[in-house]
């Protein structure tokens, strides 16, 4: 990948490029929290140094709301557009504050198809009317447990 990536949120008022350098990992998520926050069985995600992304939030609008009881024991704070109300990115508290996760659906263009999808969490519930996705590495629950 050569070629920075960029997205925005619906109304255009959050921007974000994401570095050239490919991200630390991705993956989709069936856990409860991300099923309620994409509104459909799934997230995709990719991580990356919270300092490698630029995030311009031109009119103010970014906003965030701290998941306290998560599926991974730490809290999770999810930034969206208050004004449109997309979901950008989170940043699990794990990580404090260091990692970010980028929802590959707000990538412009071919964005989500180039950074591609590596494996999917929490598979144990995706609902029946999901197939595995091609070539993703299955885990039950989250990596390492
Ligand atoms: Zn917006
Ligand atoms: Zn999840």
């Amino acid at each position: 990948m050569s070629q920075s990536l960029t997205g925005t949120c619906l109304c255009a008022s959050i921007h974000f490029t994401l570095p050239p350098t490919p991200p630390i990992k991705t993956m989709a998520c069936y856990c409860h929290d991300c099923r309620k926050n994409s509104g459909g069985p799934y997230q995709t995600n990719a991580m990356y140094p919270a300092s490698s992304v630029e995030i311009s939030d031109t009119r103010s609008t970014l906003k965030s709301y701290t998941i306290h009881n998560t599926s991974s024991g730490s809290p999770k704070e999810k930034l969206f557009c208050g004004e449109c109300g997309c979901m950008l990115f989170t940043k699990p508290g794990h990580y404090k504050g260091e990692m970010v996760v980028v929802k590959t659906g707000m990538l412009d263009g071919d964005g989500m198809e180039r950074l591609g999808l590596q494996a999917e969490l929490f598979t144990r519930d995706r609902p029946g009317f999901c197939r595995p996705l091609e070539g993703c590495k299955q885990i039950e629950t989250m990596p390492g447990k």
